[in-house]
């Protein structure tokens, strides 16, 4: 079920009485955040009575409404707020601290509420890392990555992979705008670590490389892949960001030539519980295989 989503004229006449989280995008329907979260705050709950009173929330929030939407969750005392798509830039702007690790990203997914305003932190990086890890048993340290988009996820990857310290990394992205804008920042984060542009989809990939799915090329069943496996380099793993549908083609062929792949679900997944951890103190390891149930859930009743 989709469930509630709220506007912020709904907002104006809040009246909840616990301790609220929410996560705000344009459009936010598609969003199971709030399904993840609330399964595992309830969870909790069961053992804890301090969290009996939480509660996350799904807001409808269009991109020049931001800045009110924070003033105001700010001003009803939101303890935590998330950010999707198209908010995690422009809320960097608006925030009054950002966290160190977050700021060469330069998006933040979630915020904490502070008396004297928003602190910003950025858990997509920690999601990836944690993912990778998890699924397909690659660190970031020390590989050969092959990322693949230029937009605000592969943005943030392609930092934790300059974090992590990536033996090299090569972006490719359709547009070359976006591509070289990327590039740029890449090279200014870089300290020593080979970083270079390709073409989408490039001709060529360093043999066991680590690819990263950041383009949304696969979120609709028409969608062509963005990199042909069979026309190169046999890579050490492929992980799409996608999560729905849960089987790309990227990934499909990835099965089919038996090279180990792996969908989106496990970083949306621990960037979540990350989140948690900021908001409540519980940590993420805790919290991710009650999150991890009700993400597969909430995909399975919406399909
Ligand atoms: P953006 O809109 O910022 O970027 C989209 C990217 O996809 C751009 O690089 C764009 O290239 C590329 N792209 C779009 N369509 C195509 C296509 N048909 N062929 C090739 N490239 C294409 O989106 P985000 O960066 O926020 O998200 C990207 C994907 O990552 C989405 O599928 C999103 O669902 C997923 N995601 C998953 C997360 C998770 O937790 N699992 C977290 C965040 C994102 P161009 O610049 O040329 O337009």
């Amino acid at each position: 079920m989709a469930g509630e989503i709220l506007t912020l004229a709904e907002l104006e006449r809040w009246s909840f009485d616990g301790t609220a989280l929410a996560v705000l995008g344009h459009p936010i329907g598609h969003s199971i955040s709030p399904e993840m979260h609330n399964a595992a705050l309830a969870q909790l709950a069961k053992t804890d009575a301090q969290w009996r009173g939480w509660k996350y929330f799904r807001i409808e929030v269009p991109p020049p409404e931001l800045p009110r939407a924070l003033d105001l969750l700010h001003a009803r005392r939101f303890r935590g707020v998330n950010l999707t798509v198209p908010h995690k830039v422009m809320a960097c702007e608006l925030v009054d601290e950002i966290d160190e690790a977050a700021r060469p990203a330069g998006a933040v997914n979630t915020l904490l509420w502070n008396s004297w305003g928003w602190r910003g932190f950025n858990t997509d990086g920690y999601g990836l890392s944690a993912a990778l890890r998890e699924t397909l048993g690659r660190e970031l340290a020390g590989a050969d990555v092959l990322l693949l988009g230029a937009g605000g996820a592969a943005r943030g990857a392609a930092v934790e992979c300059l974090q992590r310290r990536c033996a090299s990394l090569a972006v490719a992205n359709r547009g070359h705008a976006r591509r070289d804008e990327l590039l740029y920042l890449l090279r200014g984060l870089a300290d020593g670590i080979p970083v270079k542009a390709l073409e989408l989809p490039p001709a060529a990939i360093p043999a066991g490389a680590l690819v990263i799915n950041a383009t949304s090329a696969g979120l609709k069943p028409e969608d062509p892949s963005p990199l042909d496996l069979a026309s190169v380099a046999r890579p050490a793993g492929i992980y799409d960001m996608i999560y729905n549908p849960p089987q790309t083609p990227l990934l499909r062929q990835a099965a089919q030539l038996g090279v180990r792949g792996a969908n989106g679900l496990s970083m949306l997944v621990h960037q979540g519980a990350k989140a948690l951890e900021i908001w409540t103190g519980v940590a993420a390891e805790r919290t991710a295989p009650m999150m991890r149930a009700a993400a597969q859930a909430a995909l399975a009743g919406r399909s």
